[in-house]
This record gives C-alpha cells, structure tokens and sequence, in this order.
C-alpha cells in the first residue's frame, strides 16, 4: 500500500471517529477565534457547512457557508487529483488553472467574510 492512500485512510478513520464523537457529543474542538472575540472564522463556517451536508443538509449547509459549499466539488477534485499525481511521480504537481482557481476561491472566501462581517450578508 503506498504511503498517500496510507496518509488518506488515517486521515479519513479520524475524521470519521471525530464526526461520530461529534454527533453523539456535540462537543467539538472550540475555535478560539470564536471564544475570544465572538465572532465566527471562515473554518466556523466551514465546519457548520461540513456537519450540514453530513446530515444530507444542502441547503443548511449553503448558509452556513456558501463559498465553501461551491468550491467543495473543485477541492475534493484537487485533493484527488494532488494525491492521484503524488502517488505517480512522488511529487507534488499543481497545474496552473488550478493555482489560478486556488486564488479565486481565496478571494471569493476574503469577499464573503468582508461582507458577512460589514453588511451581515453572506
Ligand atoms: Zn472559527
């Protein structure tokens, strides 16, 4: 077995313990951001948005964060596709649409947090 699909399986055995720990619990890891200044990061929303689509809920999950929720199908292709080339050429290869997607998802993200935070719309 090789070392990426090892990396993926830990990966996915604790994400999938720490959801279930979640959803019987409801305790989390708190974001400190989060404690110290009351207001939600973009991984609060983020994770809002991942426990939504863990209960099949779409449309929770689109307001929780819709950035996030539009660019999952381009991260998990990139994820997969990073892990797919690393496993061929024992390299990290990221082509240069997907660098320039990466950047446009960060700016849509930044623009959607200045919104959320001045105007409460987001
Ligand atoms: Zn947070």
């Amino acid at each position: 077995m090789s070392k990426v699909i090892k990396i993926n399986l830990l990966l996915l055995i604790v994400g999938g313990i720490y959801l279930i720990w979640l959803k019987a619990t409801g305790m989390g890891v708190p974001c400190l951001f989060h404690m110290l200044t009351g207001l939600y990061c973009p991984g609060c929303g983020m994770t809002h948005a991942l426990l939504a689509i863990s209960h099949f809920d779409l449309i929770g999950a689109f307001k929780a964060h819709w950035a996030f929720v539009m660019c999952l199908p381009f991260m998990a292709y990139l994820y997969i596709a990073i892990c797919w080339r690393y496993g061929q050429k024992e390299k990290i290869i990221i082509y240069s649409w997907e660098n320039k997607m990466m950047i446009l998802m960060i700016v849509i993200w930044v623009v959607r947090a200045i919104m959320l935070d001045l105007w409460h719309i987001g």
